[in-house]
């Protein structure tokens, strides 16, 4: 089937077009990923196939090019793991589409139904989820195109009846892949993790503001009343932050703020560096009012993650769901006892968070904030801009079955 034509709704074909990554080419984006001709999957129980319009670009799939910290293929091919045998991986963890075949046991969505697809694939028969419990905390809970296989970057995408939620009737197809991952798993971390969820009045230092969590963050800060200040990398970056509602901006590129907290900790080895990045509060400070960050929406990691402890208020939570620039995590304990700060993994969404802003973005409250949309050809290179920090602000779409 040629790229950006479909069958009949309701036929499978046996072939399609997807962007693969193989373990011999593991390594930088822009040749990690190749157009290849592979099978159609077929529907499991409570599965469906989703003929892909456009899908969203997502910072997992340049990790599962790189093979590091995981080799996907590897992992899912291991003894004892899920028995997968394909020795190849299609990623993408966010897509809009049209259901095209449903498997044993699925009364909804339907074949024909217009969806956005939520990358939460937690088995919905585990027996964790069955009990009630939050499933994206269950033992079978995987990113659905990172994890597991027959993701977004094909013509056809295999996955869970619960990942499809209705398509926003107001968007393009390509907006309508642009925000769901993103936009869920920065409304857990800002709505979740009660009592600390964001408020009105309340103080959020935004790092990274203006990239594909960032721009998601400050919409769901300003929905709930709060200050949200954007640290950005750029005065450009800066511009469309203030748009999204961002209070204040700060530059980090204006302080010495990037690095770890020295080895061997000491009270004057704190004030030392205390003295190093103390600019970056001050700034903070006259940006807030005098205020501390109630929550700090952390992801850069090692880099900044002994900040945004600096920066939290009393009482205030540390909330991050990546290690984006290294993985050790250091605080100085002593402020962070007595502050007694929450440092509080996040990790996607579950249903209810997925519904909660899915039906935000389809009451106009948040928009996608469409980067840059590309053509299917162009997967490799959009995940190239990622990897090099060059992607222009907001979250990038590949178009696959859609023109617009
Ligand atoms: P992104 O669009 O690349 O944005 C991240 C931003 O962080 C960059 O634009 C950059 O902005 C800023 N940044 C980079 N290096 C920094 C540093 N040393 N200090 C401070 N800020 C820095 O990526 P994203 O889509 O927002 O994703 C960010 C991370 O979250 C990725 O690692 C991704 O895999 C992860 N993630 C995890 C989940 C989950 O469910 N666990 C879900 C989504 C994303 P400036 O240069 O403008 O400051």
């Amino acid at each position: 089937m040629p790229i950006g034509k479909l069958p009949p709704v309701g036929t499978l074909p046996a072939n399609m077009y997807a962007q693969v990554i193989r373990e011999e080419r593991f390594g930088e984006p822009r040749s990690a990923f190749q157009m290849e001709v592979v099978p159609v999957p077929k529907p499991g129980p409570g599965q469906v196939v989703v003929a892909v319009m456009a899908a969203g670009i997502n910072y997992n799939n340049v990790w599962a090019g790189l093979g590091y910290p995981l080799n996907v293929i590897a992992q899912r091919r291991a003894p004892g793991a899920s028995g997968v045998s394909e020795d190849f991986h299609i990623g993408g963890s966010e897509a809009s589409g049209i259901v095209y075949a449903v498997g044993a046991g699925v009364n909804h969505p339907r074949v024909g139904d217009e969806v956005v697809v939520h990358g939460g694939a937690w088995n919905p028969e585990d027996a964790f989820v069955r009990a009630g419990k939050d499933p994206i905390l269950s033992s079978s809970a995987k990113a659905w195109g990172y994890e597991t296989n027959w993701g977004s970057f094909a013509q056809f995408c295999r996955v869970y009846a619960h990942q499809c939620l209705p398509r926003p009737p107001a968007l393009s197809w390509t907006e309508a892949a642009s925000y769901i991952l993103c936009g869920a798993t920065a409304y857990r971390m800002l709505q979740h993790w009660s009592p600390n969820r964001v408020r009105a009045g309340d103080v959020v230092l935004v790092w990274g503001a203006a990239g594909g969590l960032g721009v998601m963050a400050l919409q769901l800060v300003a929905a709930a009343g709060g200050v949200a200040i954007a640290v950005v990398g750029s005065n450009e970056r800066g511009a469309i932050c203030r748009e999204l509602g961002a209070h204040g901006i700060m530059l980090r590129t204006d302080f010495d703020i990037k690095g770890d907290l020295p080895e061997g900790l000491t009270p004057e080895a704190y004030r030392k560096w205390i003295a190093r990045v103390d600019g970056f509060k001050q700034r903070f400070l006259e940006l807030s009012g005098g205020r501390l960050a109630d929550v700090v929406f952390e992801h850069p990691g090692q880099d900044t993650l002994p900040l945004s402890c600096y920066v939290c208020a009393p009482g205030g939570m540390v909330v991050t769901c990546a290690a984006t620039t290294g993985y050790r995590a250091a605080t100085y304990l002593p402020d962070f006892v007595h502050k007694q700060i929450r440092l509080q993994g996040s990790h996607f969404a579950n249903q209810d968070d997925c519904v909660a802003l899915n039906d935000l973005v389809r009451a106009g409250t948040i928009r996608p904030v469409l980067a840059s949309a590309f053509a299917f050809e162009e997967t490799g290179h959009a995940h190239q801009l990622l990897y090099e920090n060059r992607n222009p602000p907001g979250n990038m779409v590949v178009r696959i079955g859609a023109a617009e």
